[in-house]
């Protein structure tokens, strides 16, 4: 009988390179920690030079992690930003591409200036990196993206249109290189949070009391009022999915998206 790679203590994302954007915060950074603990080394990116420490340095006990500065809307920067990954750490089989930012406006008050912004990260970003990554994986026959979209990117929610736009979009992108990538050994799988305990729904929460005088737990109350379970999603719950998607016995699951979100949107 062949031993479980528990038996041999070798881990299941051993020798597997993974590049995580906007790896050094909030779900991304419980992505980067969850793909460690299975043996992957993980590049994080993000735009800060001074990413926060405590995480760099929580990180880096965790596994072999580097960080490299790059804007996910700037094409070029993110092509010289994988090359150099890959120089480093090898080709990439894993990447998640996490990096987003959120903005709320009514339409009518959603100009172009926010409007580009939300697509240029969310989407843009998205495709940027994918193509980027893809060779390696169409090289080593072996793939594995999964686009951190939102339950806003399957229905709508007021006062958010082009950030619903954005993801509905990285859903449609999901799916189309999921059929494109098929039988290639790459899946492509989205992964769809409710709203998550980060600074996003911290900034989200200071909005609303901005806008409407509310507390936060007013505000809060809010954001939850359509969650069932009436609690945020905590980043690891959205990380053990993303791990799940590129453990061995998750070949056959592409071109989904898959929601995390308390029973929130079915
Ligand atoms: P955070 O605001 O905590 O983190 C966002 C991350 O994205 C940061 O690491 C940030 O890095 C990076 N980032 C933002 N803009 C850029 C850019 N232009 N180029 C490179 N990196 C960028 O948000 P979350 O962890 O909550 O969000 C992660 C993903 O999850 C996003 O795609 C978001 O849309 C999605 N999501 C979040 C939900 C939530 O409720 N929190 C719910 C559903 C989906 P830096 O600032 O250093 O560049």
């Amino acid at each position: 009988m062949t031993p479980t790679s528990t038996e041999t203590g070798a881990k299941a994302l051993d020798g597997k390179h993974a590049v995580v954007t906007g790896g050094a915060r909030g779900i991304g950074a419980a992505v980067t920690r969850t793909l460690l603990s299975h043996g992957a080394r993980v590049t994080i990116t993000g735009r800060a030079a001074d990413p926060p420490a405590d995480t760099i340095r929580a990180l880096k006990q965790c596994g072999e992690v580097e960080y490299a500065i790059a804007d996910v809307t700037d094409a070029d920067a993110m092509k010289l930003a994988f090359e150099n990954a890959i120089a480093r750490s090898g080709p990439i089989s894993i990447l998640v591409n996490n990096a987003g930012q959120g903005a709320s406006a009514p339409f009518l008050k959603t100009d172009a200036k926010l409007w580009r912004r939300l697509m240029a990260v969310n989407l843009d970003g998205t495709y940027h990196c994918s193509q980027a990554a893809l060779p390696s994986m169409l090289a080593a026959g072996w793939g594995r993206i999964v686009n951190i979209a939102s339950i806003a990117g399957l229905r709508g929610y007021e006062y958010v249109s082009a950030y619903c736009a954005s993801k509905h979009a990285v859903v449609g992108l999901t799916r189309s290189l999921a059929m494109e990538f098929v039988s290639k050994g790459v899946t492509v799988n989205a992964v769809c949070p409710g709203y998550t305990e980060t600074d996003m729904v911290t900034n989200a929460v200071a909005n609303i009391r901005a806008k409407t005088g509310r507390t936060a737990d007013e505000a809060m109350t809010d954001l939850l009022a359509r969650n069932p379970q009436k609690r945020l999603i905590q980043p690891a719950e959205v990380a053990n999915a993303v791990a799940w998607l590129c453990l061995p016995g998750s070949e056959a699951i592409t071109g989904q998206a898959i929601v995390i979100a308390g029973g929130e949107v079915m």
